[in-house]
């Protein structure tokens, strides 16, 4: 559920007409719902009330300063993969107290800022990253508080690409080699293991793997009990999927239900780590048509946002629900339109490249002028984008009620090569 509905044939943004945003904002524009996002946050929040807990929202889904604001705010904890992202958490005031910290390839300098920031918990993916922790650890003087991520083999069920769990996967430490290196955690006086953590996958559309790698995780914490090491949290991970077309995933207490049973006389600390399920129906693209031109095969519908704005199309070939910011009735359809008065699209980007599409085959009755909204863009859209082809970041606009916050402005032309130089400038510099 989700605050973009129809009113009168009219698409609102909460209260307020998305096409009057277009006219006000310009296009292509990403607009997001306040209420949207904090009705998910209570989602989780209220799905693990019953069990010590922390929600840590996975920044890589959004990285908006100002969802992150209101993220912090809520009082939810943040999952992050680099130190630019632990940067934006702090800029956008999250406590660094309530952050953990994710990712294969962690630079040392990454380890050393997260350290001197006193973040929650290090999810270590190597045992060589597990040495490089205790280095600088040492080096600081400290204990740092690690986790292994763990990777315990199980299908998430989901598209290969967003797929983390199976050994042919980067993530995470094998499951057999888990035991061995909490020891050496134990050994060393610069480490802490505080918890254990895995994250299997994105957009799962069912609890039932999120079960079979809780069991895993459990069976873990007892052998770890057996060997004198005491954790404080077991770490879920994200991956809960969302509806883009007709999928039916559980909704944040039926998925958690069933992993807070399991973990009920244990007791540790619940963490998990959503990004889609927080965020992707909090937002949508809006776009307008460029222009409608068909050849003997098809019709394209060219829009002027591209996979610059929103790749997911073109790199997981994800299927987004395109909509009309105002429906056109059937009595005003083009020529060769069926009955409900539409004709079949690709609705394609400007950017010189085939794959270069929001949907393909796609229902619409459009003009050219017209707003289109892309459905459910508010994860992995704005924070996958690209300078790709010279076209600026697009605008970023808050909706709460019936107000509306620009809280990313346009990227100006020049602004894409501020940090770029011609090479007789720098000879001058040096002259
Ligand atoms: C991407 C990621 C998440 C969030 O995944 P969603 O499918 O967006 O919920 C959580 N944890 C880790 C370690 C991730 O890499």
């Amino acid at each position: 559920m989700d605050y973009f509905n129809y009113k009168d044939n009219e698409l609102y943004a909460e209260d307020i007409k998305v096409r009057s945003l277009v006219e006000q904002y310009g296009s292509p524009i990403y607009v997001y719902s306040k209420a949207t996002l904090e009705r998910h946050l209570r989602a989780f929040e209220d799905a693990l009330a019953g069990k010590e807990h922390l929600v840590c929202y996975a920044v890589k889904a959004n990285c908006s300063l100002a969802l992150l604001n209101i993220i912090a705010n809520f009082g939810c904890g943040f999952d992050v993969v680099s130190k630019g992202e632990l940067m934006r958490v702090i800029a956008a005031g999250g406590d660094p107290h309530k952050v953990i910290y994710s990712g294969v390839g962690k630079r040392e300098d990454e380890i050393e800022f997260a350290l001197q920031k006193q973040i929650k918990c290090l999810n270590i993916e190597s045992e060589s990253e597990l040495h490089k922790v205790s280095e600088v650890a040492a080096r600081l003087n400290i204990k740092a508080p690690v986790a292994l991520r763990v990777n315990p083999n199980v299908d998430a069920k989901t598209h290969p690409s967003i797929s983390t769990g199976l050994k042919q996967n980067k993530f995470g430490i094998a499951f057999e080699d888990a035991a061995r290196l909490y020891q050496v955690i134990k050994n060393d006086p610069h480490l802490e293991a505080t918890g254990i953590d895995c994250h299997i996958g994105s957009q799962m559309t069912s609890g039932a793997p999120i079960i079979e790698a809780t069991d895993k995780l459990i069976a873990l914490y007892h052998e770890l009990e057996q060997m004198g090491i005491k954790i404080d949290h077991i770490d879920i991970g994200g991956g809960l999927g969302v509806t883009y077309n007709n999928e039916t995933p559980p909704s944040p207490y039926e998925y958690l239900a069933a992993v807070l049973q399991r973990l009920k006389d244990i007791p540790v600390s619940v963490y998990c780590e959503p990004g889609r399920a927080m965020v992707a129906n909090a937002g949508i693209l809006l776009t307008k048509v460029l222009y409608l031109k068909s050849n003997s095969e098809r019709n394209f519908c060219i829009v002027d946002a591209s996979m610059g704005d929103l790749i997911r199309p073109a790199l997981y070939n994800s299927w987004m629900n395109i909509v009309p910011a105002v429906k056109r009735s059937a009595s005003d359809a083009l020529p060769g339109s069926d009955p409900n008065g539409t004709l079949i699209y690709d609705v394609v980007g400007p950017i010189c490249e085939s794959d270069d599409f929001l949907g393909k085959d796609r229902r619409l009755n459009v003009r050219e002028g017209d707003v289109l909204a892309v459905r459910g863009a508010g994860a992995y859209g704005s924070s996958m984008s690209s300078n790709y082809n010279g076209r600026p970041l697009c605008a970023e606009i808050l909706v709460d009620g019936d107000k509306a916050f620009v809280i990313r402005e346009r990227q100006r032309e020049e602004d894409m090569w501020e940090n770029e130089r011609i090479i007789s400038a720098i000879e001058e510099e040096f002259a």
